[in-house]
């Protein structure tokens, strides 16, 4: 069983990743400090750490550059605020390995926890590789590549192709493009999303993701770069 450590401070959001994680069969403990983030991190008794950035003592940047820099590899999910730009670019320079903005939904988390015990199963940075036809994303270095050359994405292209690279063929909506990449639960009415397919067309190649008329956008699996 894994077990997952949980460094958060706002109880509610602690015992509500806590249970979720119980219920899909972790083992999670929470701490609300960074103080005690970095000694149960460093026990070596834990999986994966899903890490705040505001923690009262000190911040989960702290957390993270410490563990990193003793050497400790386990994979690091950083909670963010939403809003913060900054912060994520931040956790993942620092050696994150993923992250994700608040409020989540729990399946959100989910997924990247799995993702993350998957790859570490699997032995390390193969797997963490998404690939559909000639795109790939590496999902720790964050570089993408088309047809093996590296192309520059922002980190919000990024997260926006990810979406796609992990839900091939699938229809998705806009309204579930904003909630998960932006993180918006509302659609605020600009045109946000099809902005940034249109980014990803230019950068990744004009047919790697498909409008289906009057539901969303598709990245097809056969087709892409042929
Ligand atoms: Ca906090």
């Amino acid at each position: 069983m894994s077990q997952v450590l949980i460094a958060e401070d706002n109880a509610g959001i602690a015992a509500f990743v806590a249970k979720g994680l119980r219920s899909a069969g972790y083992a999670p403990v929470v701490v609300g400090t960074a103080r005690e983030a970095w000694e149960h991190a460093q026990t070596g008794e834990f999986d994966l750490l899903i890490l705040d950035i505001g923690l009262p003592d000190a911040d989960g940047f702290s957390v993270l550059r410490r563990l990193r820099e003793a050497r400790n590899s386990m994979p690091v999910i950083v909670l963010t605020a939403r809003s913060s730009v900054t912060d994520t670019v931040a956790a993942l320079e620092g050696g994150a390995d993923d992250y994700m903005p608040k409020p989540f939904r729990f399946e959100e988390l989910l997924a990247r926890v799995r993702l993350r015990l998957r790859a570490e199963g699997a032995g390390g940075a193969e797997a963490t590789v998404l690939m559909v036809g000639d795109v790939s994303l590496d999902l720790r270095t964050r570089r993408a590549r088309v047809a093996g050359k590296e192309v520059d994405l922002s980190a919000r292209e990024f997260a926006l192709a990810e979406m796609f690279l992990r839900n091939p063929d699938q229809v998705l909506s806009r309204e579930q493009l904003l909630s998960r990449v932006w993180g918006m639960d509302f659609d605020p009415g600009s045109n946000v999303v099809d902005v940034y397919v249109r980014y990803l067309r230019k950068k990744l190649g004009a047919d790697v993701v498909e409008t289906v008329r009057g539901m969303g956008y598709r990245l097809p699996t056969n087709g892409s770069g042929e």
